[in-house]
């Protein structure tokens, strides 16, 4: 359940609610807003009326949440979420753009990647280090060797870092070097990963499933935030569908619905989504006119001999040519790139 506190409801209000709810065995998330704070209940469901909780002192309205998710959801946090990272926000007015190769494969590819990315505009690098692959044969990443080259290109160039992380053992190696966690498509609804990430306060963007609902990839977050990592940003990447032209088909129309259904941030990775290089740039533009918060592509120097995704992955030409129409996009729906 929510409960709406009214604009300028004092801290004894607040707490007097919180203790209400603590005494009827819910678990309490905070959202304070510009002019209203949110106290998101979670716990017994039918156990209470929400017109006893709309009669205590400072409080606006109270609703039951009958969505599945609900720390995730749009009510929660009516303005929306911005996840702030060193000093780079995602989910604010700047359209962030998270680009470099699908994977770290020595020094010079990703000092080149980092140079290019930054030149054209990235504020954040991204690097596969641990890398879930269909095939166990396939080059499965350079591990913490990666990880050390991706931060030391991304310092050069003033970026911050956004890797895969695959399993919890990882996760010390990983907040170590990088900034933003990324949680594969393939780990969507790993329910033990998430749970152990809800308990860092550490950003996450969380990949759609393969399969997986937009109600699915909400519930995930769900899962992140119950732990009290209200640090969420979301991503839509292809899901998988009957059309074999592509590599998955980019649900671009997922991206509003988010913006509907939850406050979290949303960024669109048109690299996995169509998983080829001349679709890239027609869909980044359709992401960021669709409301798009953020781009995730991938970008190296040579991707004929690349390691992996080469053929979804821009050539640096392609990549700042996508920056330069991506900044017309949005600043035509109002935002800045
Ligand atoms: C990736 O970003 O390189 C990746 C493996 O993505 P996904 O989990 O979306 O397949
Ligand atoms: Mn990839």
């Amino acid at each position: 359940m929510l409960v709406v506190m009214q604009e300028g409801a004092s801290e004894a209000q607040i707490q007097g609610v919180i203790d209400r709810l603590v005494s009827l065995n819910f678990t309490v998330h905070r959202s304070t807003g510009v002019l209203h704070t949110v106290l998101g209940g979670v716990g017994p469901a039918d156990s209470f009326d929400p017109a006893d909780f709309e009669a205590l002192d400072g409080v606006k309205e109270c609703h039951r949440i009958v969505s599945a998710y609900k720390l995730a959801s749009r009510h929660f946090k009516p303005g929306g979420t911005i996840v702030k990272v060193k000093g780079v926000e995602i989910g604010g007015k700047n359209v962030v753009v998270m680009a470099g190769p699908c994977s770290v494969e020595n020094q010079d590819q990703i000092n080149r990647a980092a140079d290019i990315v930054a030149e054209a505009g990235a504020t954040v690098i991204r690097g596969g280090a641990f890398k879930p692959r269909s095939s166990p044969y396939s080059f499965q990443g350079l591990g913490e060797e990666g990880l050390k080259m991706m931060r030391e290109a991304a310092d050069r160039n003033g970026l911050l870092v956004i890797s895969e992380v695959m399993d919890q053992t990882q996760i010390p190696l990983m907040a170590a070097y990088t900034d933003i966690l990324q949680i594969g498509a393939r780990n969507m609804q790993n329910f033990n990963l998430l749970k152990v990430l809800a308990k860092l306060r550490m950003p996450v963007l969380l990949k759609r499933g393969i399969a997986a609902t937009v109600e699915e990839l909400l519930l995930s977050a769900e899962y992140v935030m119950a732990g009290g990592n209200y640090e969420v940003i979301l991503c839509e990447r292809g899901i998988r569908t009957f059309e074999t032209y592509t590599r998955n088909t980019m649900d671009v129309s997922a991206i509003p619905v988010v913006k509907k259904l939850s406050h979290l941030p949303i960024v669109a990775d048109p690299s996995h989504g169509t998983g080829r290089r001349d679709l890239v740039l027609p869909m980044a533009r359709a992401s960021v006119a669709a409301g798009a918060d953020g781009l995730l592509l991938e970008v190296h120097h040579d991707p004929d001999h690349a390691l992996s995704d080469g053929a979804q992955t821009l050539r640096p030409e392609q990549f700042s040519e996508l920056m330069q129409q991506s900044r017309i996009i949005a600043s035509a729906v109002g935002r800045t790139l």
